[in-house]
């Protein structure tokens, strides 16, 4: 396989997941009787551009989607975080009604809606059509599309061309990603801005991070990665912020290459530093990820065969891709050993996690049932759950994450 920005053959595996379903195919009942497709997750680093990507294989992009059944307004935190964005963005780049803002993977509206309570002209670029629906309804005009260069081409001849563009937590979802950044250089205004959000590539390795590797999740970026491809597309960094969600992202604020009004701030080559100095465009630094993914199985499965020999019930909440990444590397199948998994998604309640075929139920089930251990899959929504499993400790029950390592609290 070639890299998927610079077309380096690719040889340096970063990390082995064995084989697992995609991770948004939960399973109704009647599928429990049926095969289930697997496919190899596996990441291998470009040791040109230092690009993370999935292995690539036929057919994966029509296979490996996002996950679309997904509402943003759904998590409150989530609204927060895009209101707190929209305010600052707004501020920084004295925004009004003469400026236009477009998002890209815009979902249900949960970020627009605030640049139009303020009157800003936006436009939202959304392939989903239930979330392009429930945008709509909000009044956003919403184009239902995937975002690529030629989209980007027939908005610029419209006069479509935007002052900023927003890419929250779609630009390491992008299976073609040089066709997206083209499409990003060929929709912004000459002195326009872009900015993307991502998890940071140095927090996966850092922090033992590897259930966020997934299928949907076709890009994992260091800052100097990004550089490289945006480098490729006439567009530069100007200045980044780092941010604490999804374990730990980075804000990218991007322009074009020759943009007179928008110098590259210090933050820029400050945190390019601390990744040369941590050694992210050496291999070395990649090729240790393996062995403390194997440490975090190992734990997983001391903790769960001693619990099953103590006669523990354990249980687990968070039916989405860090579940499902962990339980499949890990190779957990049995509904003995964990219960079930409560989710607040409605659409997976009464389905089955992919691959682990562990039943998806409510909370009110784990309040019934009164577990002895909590497995908690998304760790970096601990404190959020803490509150809401609070109810638990009434009976004794304790909270477990395993990223970095096991915790038991
Ligand atoms: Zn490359």
């Amino acid at each position: 396989m070639n890299c998927r920005h610079c077309h380096s053959p690719l040889s340096l595996t970063f990390a082995d997941l064995n084989t697992a379903p995609p991770s948004n195919a939960y399973l109704k009942p009647e599928d429990l009787s049926k095969p289930e497709p697997f496919f190899p997750l596996r990441t291998l680093v470009c040791t040109q551009c230092w690009l993370v990507q999935t292995q690539d294989f036929t057919s994966a992009e029509d296979v490996f989607t996002p996950e679309y059944g997904y509402f943003s307004s759904m998590s409150s935190s989530w609204l927060n975080h895009a209101k707190n964005y929209v305010n600052q963005i707004t501020q920084s780049l004295e925004l009004n009604n003469h400026h236009f803002v477009v998002e890209i993977a815009s979902n249900d509206g949960y970020l627009l809606k605030n640049f139009k309570e303020k009157n800003i002209p936006c436009l939202g670029i959304e392939p989903t059509h239930s979330t392009a629906e429930a945008s709509r309804a909000l009044g956003i005009e919403t184009l239902e599309s995937f975002f690529g260069e030629s989209l980007a081409l027939d908005l610029a001849q419209k006069g479509k061309q935007a002052d900023l563009i927003i890419g929250n937590n779609v630009y390491a979802h992008v299976p073609d990603l040089n066709d997206f950044t083209a499409g990003l250089k060929q929709l912004l205004k000459p002195e326009g801005t872009i900015t993307l959000e991502f998890p940071h590539l140095k927090n996966l390795v850092d922090l033992n991070q590897f259930d966020t590797i997934y299928h949907e999740h076709f890009s994992y970026f260091s800052l100097s990665s990004v550089q490289a491809v945006l480098k490729t597309h006439g567009l530069r960094v100007y200045d980044l912020e780092q941010i604490p969600t999804h374990g730990g992202s980075l804000r990218l604020f991007i322009c074009h290459k020759d943009a007179q009004t928008l110098p590259e701030k210090p933050s820029v080559a400050q945190l390019l530093a601390i990744e040369i100095e941590a050694g992210m465009q050496t291999e070395a630094y990649y090729a240790n990820m393996q062995a403390k993914i194997r440490k975090v199985r190992a734990q997983l499965w001391h903790f769960l065969l001693e619990k099953e020999a103590q006669g523990a019930k354990v249980a687990a909440y968070g039916a989405a891709a860090k579940g499902n990444t962990l339980l499949n590397y890990c190779g957990v199948k049995d509904h003995d050993i964990i219960r079930y998994v409560v989710d607040a998604s409605a659409f997976k309640k009464g389905r089955f996690m992919p691959g682990s075929r562990i039943p998806i139920v409510a909370l009110e089930h784990l309040m019934e049932d009164k577990p002895d251990y909590i497995l908690i899959f998304p760790w970096n929504l601990k404190p959020e759950l803490e509150k809401l499993l609070e109810p638990t400790r009434t009976w004794g029950a304790k909270l477990v994450t395993f990223i970095p390592e096991l915790k038991v609290s």
